[in-house]
């Protein structure tokens, strides 16, 4: 706790990461003051616990930097512009988010990081690496958007070998000297470019993922931005570019080879050429942007030194998180898939390639996507869509531009009542056989609290219809 007792610390914003951050810092003696720009009932009740631990909370007033402050601690989703911290230049204050206080804050004997960033498919392949580096019997968690998160791993009294990390573009942003021992960047494909500003600025953000890496950065050999982002990166001497195809791998690859999953990244001598680590059905549910995320996970554990053993055990124990292509129900001879997780045009094209024909329902917030390519992508296996949310015009200009002959019908809503109407009119467009998918390619927060419950809505309107139908 050397350097905190006294320190002028504000906080930016109340919230998952803002609260707990004022928690420790006011336990390592610091002087901190929370500010927030919103002043609602959930905010002044929050607001009124940490007061009462002897925390400052400023409501109504995310602009202003408190006088004094010898440093800024942010939540991850506070965009660069924001006047608080051209006020924080300005005075010469660091700007640090969680990720970077978590790092700063972690003991002499940390346990290394296997970092995991990219558009899609983080949370699944965190887990996943999780998984394998228990059936390694290594002390371990999945930390980031769920399980155990990074500020409690780093300062609690849980002893780790080793962490699997989550990190989005937000969080690299504000992770200036965050330095893993080995990392993975899955793909890029635009979002959030509403935030960061550009496509360029977003990659930037997601390849410090790379910066100092020890053994290995991990990238996907499918996607040449990802292996530009290691070209780029300023790393540890010996440190490793290793890439992961779905096709035969190359020297210092992992890839599928006749269904096998195999590295001949990591391999003991010359004389072994390639090690098969797990079979592609080991991996569930076995669709090609899994078995993606499944290499990626098995790169990261091989550069940790986990046995081609775990490998197969650790993907064989996983099991998939809700709301990601999750199947739940047939009505009358129809599949209803549940992707609410699809919450980009790049996550929505991954589900919309794995069914055919499909009755696509949509829309949502687009965080400034286009829908041309998604479209084009995906319309030789649309029935029908359903559109709902404040930016399905986009959707919907963009399939009369690209599948003109694809009847749609726009519920014109953004009420969550439109869920129900949606698989309402998805049912009657659908026919024995079809696939009624919900990948809205959009955020959640126009309708709803979060894209957990869009699906769980979803799934409720989809029960009722069965109950209807039964
Ligand atoms: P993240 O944590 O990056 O949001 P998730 O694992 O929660 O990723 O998956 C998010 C969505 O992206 C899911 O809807 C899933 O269908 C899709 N997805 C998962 N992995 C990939 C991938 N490698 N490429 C494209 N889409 C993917």
């Amino acid at each position: 706790s050397a350097g905190w007792q006294g320190k002028r610390v504000t906080v930016a914003g109340l919230g998952v990461s803002g609260i707990p951050a004022a928690r420790v810092l006011h336990g390592l003696g610091a002087v901190v003051t929370v500010v927030n720009d919103g002043d609602d009932e959930r905010a002044r009740a929050q607001a009124a616990e940490l007061e009462a631990a002897g925390i400052t909370v400023r409501l109504g007033d995310g602009a202003t930097l408190p006088e004094g402050t010898e440093l800024v601690v942010t939540a991850p989703g506070w965009s660069p512009d924001k006047p608080l911290f051209a006020a924080a230049e300005r005075a010469g204050v660091p700007v640090w988010g969680d990720v970077e206080l978590a790092w700063r804050l972690r003991g002499p004997d940390a346990a290394p990081w296997l970092a995991v960033t990219g558009t899609n498919g983080k949370t699944t392949t965190v887990r996943m690496l999780a998984s394998i580096l228990e059936a390694a019997g290594l002390r371990t968690a999945a930390v980031g958007n769920i399980g155990v998160s990074l500020l409690d791993a780093v300062t609690g009294d849980e002893r780790y070998d080793v962490l699997a990390v989550e990190l989005s573009s937000y969080q690299l942003h504000w992770a200036p000297s965050l330095r893993a021992h080995s990392a993975a960047v899955l793909n890029l494909a635009p979002d959030h470019l509403d935030w960061h500003g550009s496509m360029a600025a977003y990659a930037a953000d997601k390849g410090r993922v790379y910066e100092g890496n020890t053994v290995a950065c991990v990238y996907n050999a499918a996607d040449p931005a990802t292996e530009d982002l290691v070209r780029a990166a300023d790393v540890e001497e010996g440190c490793r570019a290793i890439g992961f195809t779905l096709g035969t791998p190359g020297p210092s690859q992992l890839g599928v080879v006749e269904g096998i999953l195999v590295d001949r990244a990591f391999v003991p001598n010359r004389q072994q050429q390639a090690q098969e680590l797990a079979e592609v059905t080991d991996v569930d549910p076995p669709a090609p942007h899994n078995v993606a995320n499944a290499l990626a996970a098995a790169a990261l554990a091989r550069a940790f030194g986990v046995p081609a053993t775990a490998v197969r055990d650790g993907l064989r124990a996983f099991k998939p998180d809700a709301h990601r292509i999750e199947h739940v129900a047939d009505v009358a001879g129809v599949r209803y898939v549940d992707d609410s997780k699809a919450t980009n045009t790049h996550a929505a094209e991954a589900s919309l390639a794995a069914y055919d024909p499909i009755v696509w329902i949509a829309g949502g917030l687009a965080k400034g996507a286009t829908f041309d390519e998604l479209v084009t992508a995906s319309a030789p296996r649309l029935r029908g869509v359903v559109l709902m949310g404040a930016d399905r015009a986009l959707i919907r200009e963009a399939l009369a531009r690209h599948a003109p002959e694809v009847p749609v019908v726009d519920l014109d809503r953004t009420d969550t009542g439109a869920m129900p109407a949606a698989v309402q009119e998805a049912a009657r467009l659908a026919r024995p056989g079809d696939t009624v998918l919900l990948a809205p390619a959009c955020a959640s927060m126009d309708m709803f609290v979060n894209y957990n419950k869009r699906g769980e809505a979803f799934a409720e309107a989809v029960r009722a219809l069965a109950a209807e139908r039964a």
